[in-house]
């Protein structure tokens, strides 16, 4: 994704645009944590793994023309093809770092990063051949290119290695991978453009990095080449092959289909590029087409957490209503590529429900796949962990250092990275703040330049007050989003008395003075929510849920004789929050009232936030509590 891939053109016709050319910056709080973790410890730990599990050494080895093509050993035997794209996520996290100012707490761990990077750069220019083509699982194995377009992710590499030249140009001003990106990128071109060879790839992903490559050169057979990518999927192209059609999405065509279907991140990506294309050609069909299908999927196949992707067996949707929480895949780049479509969505259209869904897709379904240490990663995120498992394969055992599908990690990095980006927006009427962090941030709108501060310490605390530094002297409109999920919020500026807000988009259009502070307050009591009657996995169940964060029990907090399968939801009592807690630790707790089968009272027992869970011993999980 990133941001990279969401900075239209001044010619689109997207209805928000991304916030000038320096993105906000966070200032502290619960976001400076997670991205100090990420910058200080994840992506030097991402280095580590790249370096230790063969995967740069591929590039080398294709640069020396000898070698062998190294990868972990998957279950199933399988070697997998796509491995250059950890890289080249990675290189992309490390570009938007380098590009920003030093989080607050970090270390100057980026020094390192730098040098890291320098390295990673040289080994991907080595391995490119003349005519640009740049693979090495192809080129070490001796393979003919574009040979197997269904499984080989040939395009797929291409295009993260497109995003992460994007990211270095936008974040750095450093050219050296996208000069390397346009000649992969021209390579597939001069074989796939108008009327040349038909061909699309098995993993979309080529089609937004194609738009981002447009935009960014301002070469319009970019994005030529992206629109007739889509075009021909859906009409046999790739076929059956090993999965059946709707696997690769060449089921239907991308303007055709009604329903999401197959491969979730496939389809995910797909549908992100064809937000894209359809904002820069001003293309409405495809665009409702993509709103539709992102409709029937978060009324019917996501669940509480936003995770999306019910079945293990192909990482597919499920049924309509088909959302078991204990074989729930829920892949963590499955939340990611969630937030991608939203923002997108959001960019394109303006309508603040896909901004509700950035939220909770960030808080429950990205951030669970990440340890708090910031080195152990989740590929799938159930949302029920039995304390006995029958099977408990090897590779299963909580989180993971790296996968021999590496995918995850890689791209939890370049996420956290660009998050800032996604704080704000700005149109011609002024500045949108759709997601809650302290950050400063400065904005171009068409009125002039705007400069916020913002302090809140939300996800714990509603409060968020949004002070005017720098406005223009016109009058231009500061808006803000109520969450779908809050009961009641209020606004007040300055010493006024405070109106009330339903969920929604609030619009404040004044002439402002530098000093105005808005104070948005937003109701955080502690949410018992019950499940769609049709999902019957989780029928009669309860979640709680607070502010955005979705909780779960986990064994580590039961008392030694009490296991959490025993556990029932007690209805006559209710849930409170606690803390923060002493010690400085800023999360607030819910103490969930429940029973347990042959004690004549309750019990109280912590409930801690979903994305917190595994960081502690292995044991049970569940989000639902039976009743
Ligand atoms: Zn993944």
């Amino acid at each position: 994704m990133t941001m990279a891939s969401v900075r239209p053109t001044t010619a689109a016709t997207a209805r928000l645009r991304p916030i000038g050319t320096t993105p906000p910056t966070v200032t502290g709080g619960f976001w400076a944590e997670r991205l100090g973790t990420n910058r200080e410890r994840t992506i030097p730990h991402g280095f580590e793994q790249l370096r230790s599990t063969g995967t740069l050494d591929n590039l080398r080895a294709a640069a020396a023309g000898e070698g062998r093509y190294r990868a972990l050993a998957d279950s199933s035997g399988a070697t997998f093809p796509f491995l250059d794209s950890d890289v080249y996520k990675w290189l992309e996290a490390v570009g938007w770092e380098l590009g920003r100012p030093v989080p607050a707490g970090t270390h100057g761990a980026a020094d390192g990063l730098a040098d890291a990077a320098d390295e990673a750069i040289g080994v991907v220019a080595a391995a490119q051949r003349p005519d640009g083509y740049l693979n090495s699982y192809v080129q070490v194995l001796g393979r003919e290119p574009h040979a197997d377009l269904a499984w080989g992710h040939e395009f797929y590499c291409v295009a993260h290695l497109v995003q992460a030249g994007v990211a270095w140009h936008r974040a750095l001003g450093d050219d050296r991978l996208l000069t390397i990106a346009r000649r992969a990128a021209d390579r597939i071109d001069r074989e796939f453009g108008p009327d040349r060879r038909d061909g699309v790839d098995g993993h979309p992903g080529i089609e937004m990095a194609l738009v981002e490559l447009s935009r960014t050169t301002g070469e319009q057979r970019y994005l030529r080449l992206a629109a007739r990518m889509l075009d021909l999927r859906g009409h046999g192209l790739i076929g059956a092959g090993r999965f059946g059609p709707a696997y690769w999405q060449d089921h239907r065509p991308v303007r055709d289909a009604e329903t999401v279907a197959g491969h979730v991140v496939r389809q995910l990506y797909l549908d992100s590029g064809a937000v894209d294309v359809a904002v820069e050609l001003g293309d409405e069909e495809l665009l409702a087409a993509v709103r539709r299908r992102w409709a029937d999927l978060i009324r019917t196949r996501t669940y509480l957490t936003g995770g999306m992707g019910s079945r293990h067996k192909d990482e597919a949707f499920g049924d309509p209503f088909e959302l078991p929480p204990d074989r729930a895949y829920t892949e963590t780049c499955a939340a990611i590529a969630g937030v991608m479509l939203a923002w997108r969505l959001l960019l394109a259209t303006g309508d603040v429900r896909y901004a509700d869904a950035v939220e909770r897709l960030m808080f429950n379904g990205v951030l669970p796949g990440l340890s708090r240490d910031g080195r152990r990663f989740f590929y799938t995120n159930p949302l029920q962990r039995r304390t006995h498992r029958a099977w408990e394969p090897a590779d299963d055992v909580g989180r993971r250092p790296w996968y021999p599908c590496a995918c995850c990690p890689p791209n939890l990095m370049r996420t956290l990275s660009t998050w800032p980006q996604y704080l704000a927006t700005a149109d011609d009427d002024g500045v949108q703040l759709h997601q809650y962090a302290a950050a400063e941030i400065e904005a171009e709108t068409g009125q002039g330049t705007v400069r916020l501060s913002v302090q809140t310490d939300y996800p714990w605390d509603g409060a968020v007050a949004v002070r005017v530094r720098d406005t223009p002297d016109r009058p231009w409109t500061l808006s803000l989003r109520v969450p779908e999920w809050c009961g009641s919020a209020s606004l007040r500026l300055n010493d006024e008395v405070p109106g009330l807000l339903l969920p929604g988009r609030y619009d404040c259009h004044r002439r402002w003075a530098p000093g105005d502070t808005v104070v948005l307050t937003l109701d955080l009591s502690v949410r018992v929510t019950e499940p769609h009657p049709r999902v019957d996995a989780v029928r009669g169940c309860v979640a709680v849920e607070r502010g955005p964060l979705v909780y779960c029990l986990e064994s580590a907090d039961l008392p030694a004789d009490t296991e959490l399968e025993d556990l029932r939801w007690d209805g006559a009592r209710l849930p409170v929050a606690v803390g923060p807690r002493a010690g400085g630790d800023p999360a607030v707790g819910v103490v969930v009232p429940v029973l347990r089968p042959g004690a004549a009272d309750g019990l109280t027992v912590d409930a801690v936030p979903y994305f917190a869970w595994a960081n502690r011993r292995v044991g049970g999980m569940r989000v639902w509590i039976p009743r």
